[in-house]
């Protein structure tokens, strides 16, 4: 620029500075300042979509793993919270069958009569249905 001036045969600028174009010192284009720059405009505001997007999904993700967190937490119960006494053999792999008056108890070894899930096999234990 300073080469173009001295053409033009003069040393400085109307202004009697020297002649320095200010190039954008985001896009390297001239005619603007980085304040100004459009593409600078542009790219914050995507990024800033972006980051938006971003922390969106995040904490989508976060709602997930809390809710799957709440949806274990009531699967897994204590031992003494079974669903029933009945169930809990049945996790256990325990032959049972209902007293009429104390309700589910496991039932001897090689006796028929199990109404849950596994039965006796001899002295072993299978799934009631093999
Ligand atoms: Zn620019």
């Amino acid at each position: 620029m300073q080469d173009i001036v001295r053409v033009a045969g003069k040393q400085t600028g109307p202004s009697g500075s020297m002649v320095e174009p200010r190039a954008c010192k985001y896009c390297g284009y001239y005619g603007h300042t980085r304040q100004h720059c459009q593409t600078r405009l542009r790219d914050e505001e995507a990024s800033a979509e972006a980051y938006v997007l971003q922390w969106q999904q995040e904490q989508m993700q976060l709602q997930e793993e809390r809710d799957k967190w709440k949806r274990d937490e009531a699967k897994e119960l204590p031992w003494y919270q079974r669903e029933s006494q009945e169930a809990w053999f049945d996790e256990l792999g325990v032959p049972w069958y209902r007293d009429k008056h104390v309700g589910a108890l496991p039932l001897s070894p090689g006796k028929d009569g199990a109404q849950g899930k596994w039965v006796w096999d001899g002295r072993t234990v299978k799934i009631a249905d093999e």
